[in-house]
């Protein structure tokens, strides 16, 4: 009788070697894995076409209520007399990245050399604003320029940053603070990385007006807030 239990006495005890040790890997491996799967939803607002006195202003006012990172493409022109506007977006923890010196189009693609000027213009005017040399760069007319055109600025050293998510305020001219809202949610799905596309240049009240509206939307979903 008891030479059967010998057999089976091991048997138990190798299983629960095998248990103790595969069981306590499965635990370990799977905590951080959860973690990581809560800690990767995460949402860049990131603002074009400023800075603006009244919208700017509104806007980080919203971002300091709110504890909320950003991330402002700013037109170098604009920036004369607001320079106080784009220190404070950088004194606050955000980030300021080149859009243009002159937002103009035909100015801006007449030629390599134009491209080039117009990103070292601006660069040079945030620089010379707010002590910080930018290394963000968004093209100006659409996030997705043609393939050379990202490499010459990226042989500059900057990190172009496009977008996956938009709030129709530049676009629609009777964009209202709900519309904003609205387009915001819809073009962010269900995308676990959002880059959402916003603009502060004059006019844009609607979207400073939709801007809490939008970050708690967002934080109810999980989103980490995130300046580039
Ligand atoms: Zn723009």
């Amino acid at each position: 009788m008891q030479k059967k239990f010998i057999p089976l006495a091991v048997f138990f005890a190798a299983l629960l070697v095998f248990l103790a040790h595969f069981g306590t890997r499965y635990t370990t491996a799977a905590r951080p894995a959860f973690a990581f799967a809560e800690s990767e939803k995460e949402i860049f607002l990131t603002f074009d076409d400023g800075p603006s006195t009244k919208v700017t202003g509104a806007i980080l006012d919203v971002l300091k209520e709110e504890r909320t990172p950003a991330t402002f493409f700013a037109v170098g022109e604009h920036i004369p007399g607001r320079r106080e506007i784009l220190q404070r977006a950088v004194a606050e923890g955000h980030s300021v990245g080149v859009h243009s010196m002159t937002h103009v189009y035909k100015e801006i693609y007449a030629s390599d050399a134009s491209l080039l000027k117009d990103v070292a213009d601006c660069a040079a005017a945030i620089e010379e604003a707010t002590g910080v040399k930018p290394t963000l760069y968004r093209f100006p007319y659409g996030g997705e320029r043609r393939k050379r055109q990202r490499a010459l600025i990226e042989a500059q050293g900057y990190t172009v940053v496009g977008w996956n998510a938009e709030c129709g305020d530049g676009i629609a001219k009777d964009a209202t603070a709900e519309s904003i809202f609205e387009t915001a949610v819809r073009t962010a799905g269900k995308k676990r990385r959002v880059v959402l596309l916003l603009h502060d240049g004059a006019g844009h009240e609607a979207t400073a007006e939709a801007l809490p509206r939008i970050i708690a939307h967002f934080r109810e979903e999980g989103f980490a807030f995130r300046a580039l």
